[in-house]
């Protein structure tokens, strides 16, 4: 199937009010493009460099979203670039965030990134320490908490994921009442190609998807 027909597909079954973030990485200036032009609104990037090549040639036609593992040293850019950075994870990164935003006139939108499975090698903030990341994050003057994200299990068998969407969830709805000043828990990310249906089920309404769009990467 071509691209278009993919994205017309995902986009016709998707039910309403749930965002589609296109996972573009790896993909030249063609396929994205081809994306866009039917109907994605929001593409996903991991990597700077990349997102600077393609964000050169599609500018603001679409809202970009950081989806990858933040360093430091490219906070600065990627706040040029990017309307939402999806992968905070440490009070730390979003100092550096707040801080740069600060100096470029922006108020940065951010999901923290939660480590659902509580694994070691994963990025992400413990469930057990969500809340306190949070308020402290919150108290930053450039930074704007939407809400949260998470990665699910990668296998091939989806239904091991739905449990961390079921604590991400939790979460979510946890922090959401405690209305915290300057924490607006809008968005919930979570779901890629083999899990973004359970992942709805769960209560996501932002889903991450790459290679039902653009087919298998090579790398
Ligand atoms: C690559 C990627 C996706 C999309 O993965 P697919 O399985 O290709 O749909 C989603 N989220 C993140 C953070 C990714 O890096």
């Amino acid at each position: 199937m071509s691209i278009e027909k993919n994205v017309k597909q995902l986009l016709s079954e998707l039910p309403d009010g749930i965002q589609l973030v296109a996972a573009a990485k790896t993909m030249d200036f063609k396929s994205v493009n081809d994306a866009i032009g039917a109907g994605v609104q929001i593409i996903g990037e991991n990597y700077i460099q990349e997102s600077e090549e393609l964000y050169k040639l599609i500018g603001n036609r679409v809202k970009w979203h950081f989806i990858g593992h933040l360093q430091r040293n490219k906070v600065k850019k990627a706040i040029a670039i990017f309307d939402m950075i999806q992968t905070v994870d440490s009070v730390d990164i979003a100092k550096e965030i707040s801080k740069q935003s600060a100096i470029q006139g922006k108020i940065m939108p951010v999901l923290i990134e939660i480590n659902s499975g509580r694994e070691e090698q994963k990025a992400g903030v413990f469930p057990e320490n969500a809340e306190s990341v949070i308020k402290e994050i919150s108290n930053l003057g450039n930074i704007k908490i939407m809400g949260l994200m998470t990665m699910g299990l990668l296998t091939e068998d989806s239904e091991l994921s739905r449990p961390y969407f079921i604590t991400t969830k939790k979460i979510f709805e946890d922090i959401k009442t405690l209305n915290l000043p300057g924490v607006d828990m809008k968005y919930l990310s979570m779901g890629m190609t083999d899990s973004y249906k359970i992942a709805i089920d769960e209560g996501a309404n932002i889903v991450r998807i790459g290679s039902k769009i653009f087919g298998k990467r090579k790398a």
